[in-house]
């Protein structure tokens, strides 16, 4: 099996650190809003991915968190730890329903940021007695990014000007790169959003929540890490620059990134007014495997333009597909032939080549839907027998426990 490695910036064999089994670390959804159908091309893809490696017959550990403390989540609840807590609960409750419904398979963990403080307060202490982070006068901690040589590794950046500059806030670009917040001081803004711990009252930064986690749920290193491409800076190389200064191991061997959904050319995103929910499709009649289906329809390192009319062709191609698969299940009469046993077994070696090859699903979808036409011709020539058509449905069963559209 072969992925693409942003860290090595090639595609390398995948070979687990233990023999058997896998463990991945995808970074969740931060539950200050409901997340948008760009959200869900990250989450379908990383499913995949997870199916693929099942399909190899792996055993599969998937730890998902739950960002719900940070910048956006304390600005939501404007500073009310009640508020927080019920906003975090409603959207978590939205994610997991259309997660369920969109057919990904559940992570194994659902860590929340806010259930392992504890966790993150003793990673912010060790990277302090390793002299990588220090305090502020207003008590905020920051990384001290000059005392970590690789810093830029996984975004392969190289940063024009000095990096003396401090970042507050969580999230920000390359341009503004320097020292990043590992521990936030309590400022009035937070309200009753705070923990006291150690190191004073305050609340954690964004990063430091995914360091914590995945070698809480994981150890370190794991095998896969995966996110959204916007995720490589800041957020993924100031994990690795937290966990590999605090452990000395880079936390995981693969840094596996999908790239965006667009609209209209530019990035799906609710805060630029462009997105729209997996339940607004719903409403305009898309079903929930249409949706999987048109989310997959693209490599998951090129983008994808969401269109309507691509929505709609994505519906027809995916109905036509099941009405020829229901149709195996009525044959009789014809006798069994080699030829459509040879198309079965080749469209079975196909899939397997393509979806061992990065993850190629569109590639692997094509390779479904013509064994169904071929299959469909075979019948109207009197080719197809019962026998034929019952292995057919094992081995289209097979390759839809990869993409999770059909059944
Ligand atoms: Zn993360």
């Amino acid at each position: 099996m072969l992925i693409y490695d942003t860290l090595s910036r090639r595609k390398r064999e995948f070979v687990p650190l233990r023999q058997g089994e896998v463990r991945m670390y995808t970074c969740g959804p931060s539950v200050y809003s409901t997340p948008h159908i760009g959200n869900f091309r990250t989450y379908v893809v990383e499913d995949v991915v997870k199916r693929v490696l099942l399909f190899n017959g792996y055993r599969v550990t998937h730890v998902m968190n739950i960002t719900d403390v940070e910048d956006k989540m304390v600005r939501e609840a404007r500073g009310s730890r009640r508020r927080l807590r019920e906003i975090a609960a409603k959207n978590e409750r939205y994610f997991k329903e259309c997660s369920r419904r969109l057919n990904l398979i559940p992570a194994d963990h659902y860590p929340r940021a806010s259930e392992n403080i504890e966790a993150m307060v003793a990673l912010i202490k060790r990277l302090m007695d390793r002299g990588l982070a220090y305090r502020d006068e207003a008590g905020n901690i920051f990384f001290d990014v000059s005392r970590f040589r690789r810093y830029g590794m996984l975004s392969h950046y190289r940063f024009r000007r000095g990096l003396e500059g401090r970042i507050y806030r969580d999230d920000y670009s390359q341009g503004e790169a320097g020292d990043f917040i590992l521990w936030k001081a309590w400022r009035r803004s937070d309200g009753d959003i705070y923990w006291d711990t150690e190191l004073g009252r305050g609340r954690p930064g964004w990063h430091i929540e995914c360091s914590a986690m995945s070698i809480r749920y994981l150890g370190i290193p794991f095998d896969i890490h995966m996110g959204g491409i916007d995720n490589i800076f800041s957020h993924h190389e100031n994990e690795i620059a937290q966990s590999a200064g605090a452990t000395g191991k880079i936390p995981a061997r693969y840094w596996m990134h999908v790239r965006h959904l667009m609209v209209n050319r530019r990035k799906m995103s609710k805060s630029l007014g462009r997105s729209y929910t997996v339940e607004e499709l719903r409403r305009r009649g898309f079903s929930y495997r249409v949706i999987r289906a048109y989310l997959l329809s693209q490599h998951y390192r090129r983008r994808l333009n969401f269109t309507f009319p691509g929505l709609r062709r994505k519906a027809r191609e995916v109905q036509r597909c099941q009405d020829l698969i229901r149709r195996l299940r009525r044959v009789k009469g014809a006798v069994d032939s080699e030829a459509a046993d040879r198309a079965i077994d080749r469209a079975l070696s196909d899939f397997t080549f393509h979806v061992n090859n990065d993850i190629d699903i569109p590639a692997a979808l094509d390779t479904l839907c013509s064994l169904v036409r071929r299959l469909d011709q075979l019948e109207r020539r009197g080719k197809l027998g019962p026998g034929n058509a019952s292995r057919a449905l094992q081995a289209i069963r097979r390759m839809d426990s990869v993409l999770g559209i059909i059944f």
